[in-house]
């Protein structure tokens, strides 16, 4: 599948930074729908979504927003799923493609799949691409370029409604990786949601010290304790979401990583000068890895 239009009627449930990013691909490509279809909570994201002229149609109503549409997406915190889902499931149009771009996977399949009308397909999705921005202004049409999409079908998901969604995000600018929802969750969980937690909790200790060190920490932020206020700008609610939706995988991590941080600690207390460089090299080789990649 690679020429036409990908989709008649491609409906986005949520229009911040994921979700208006999508329209604005589909906005300067016109190949990805012939009507692009946007939906969000409050009456303000509307207005903007409006404004900004980068949907074909904007519906307060989820239930209208979806109807007739061949592909929907969810672009909408993770939490939020098992209510929006419901209340949309039952005005699917027969045969429609409904995916999404969370950032976990195993509670998408335990929220969407119950819900879903026989005929309708869900692959769910995760564009590895995002800011600390958000909301609708927070968008743009490149974020997803060069930026791994990962796809997860569910055992039997029909294999043309899983090419339609990754042909989506190769219009995107995207390559295409496919894994189950758990070993999706165990990464994500490595790579973004514990460096994640890792920030919040830096900047919190950091809030917690006295007033005139907190100005000091200010003062002398454009240090590696910048890097981490960038990551904890996030939005909350997404964020407090992913934590809530990958719970076990997080934690697990969250384990793994206190220990070798314990040793790291310990190495520097007895002046362990060769354990404490060679974590240090491994940090540098991971990061030369990412360079490689183009991921960096
Ligand atoms: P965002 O900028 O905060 O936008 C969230 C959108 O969802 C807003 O349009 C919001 O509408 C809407 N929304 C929230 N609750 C809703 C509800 N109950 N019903 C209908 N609409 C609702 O968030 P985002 O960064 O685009 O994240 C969206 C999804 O992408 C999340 O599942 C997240 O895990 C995933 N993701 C995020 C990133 C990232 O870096 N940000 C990267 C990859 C994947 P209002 O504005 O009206 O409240």
């Amino acid at each position: 599948m690679a020429e036409g239009v990908l989709f008649d009627r491609l409906c986005l449930l949520g229009t911040g930074l994921i979700g208006s990013s999508i329209a604005r691909v589909a906005r300067a490509r016109g190949d990805l729908a012939r009507t692009v279809v946007a939906h969000a909570k409050t009456p303000a994201t509307l207005d903007r979504v409006r404004e900004l002229g980068i949907a074909d149609v904007v519906e307060a109503d989820p239930a209208a927003a979806v109807r007739g549409a061949d592909c929907v997406v969810f672009c909408i915190p993770v939490g939020a799923y098992a209510e929006v889902g419901a209340q949309v499931a039952p005005h699917l149009a027969p045969g429609a493609i409904v995916t999404d771009v969370g950032s976990t996977k195993a509670s998408v399949v335990r929220d969407l799949a119950p819900l879903m009308p026989a005929g309708v397909h869900l692959v769910p999705a995760h564009p590895m691409a995002g800011t600390e921005y958000s909301g609708p202004d927070a968008g743009f049409a490149e974020l997803f370029q060069g930026r791994y999409c990962i796809v997860t079908p569910l055992p039997g998901s029909d294999p043309a409604a899983v090419e339609a969604v990754a042909e989506l995000w190769r219009r995107c600018g995207s390559m295409i990786e496919t894994l189950d929802p758990a070993t999706h969750d165990k990464i994500v969980a490595i790579v973004s949601h514990l460096p994640h937690l890792l920030a919040f909790t830096i900047c919190s200790t950091a809030d917690d010290l006295a007033e005139e060190t907190k100005e000091a920490v200010l003062k002398f932020a454009a240090t590696g304790f910048r890097d981490f206020t960038r990551i904890a700008a996030s939005d909350p609610t997404m964020w407090r979401d992913v934590f809530l939706n990958n719970r076990e995988a997080l934690l697990e991590m969250l384990a793994r990583f206190t220990e070798d941080a314990q040793a790291l600690g310990r190495a520097v207390r007895w002046g362990q000068a060769e354990y404490i460089e060679d974590r240090i090299r491994r940090g540098r080789k991971i990061r030369r890895g990412l360079i490689e990649r183009k991921q960096a």
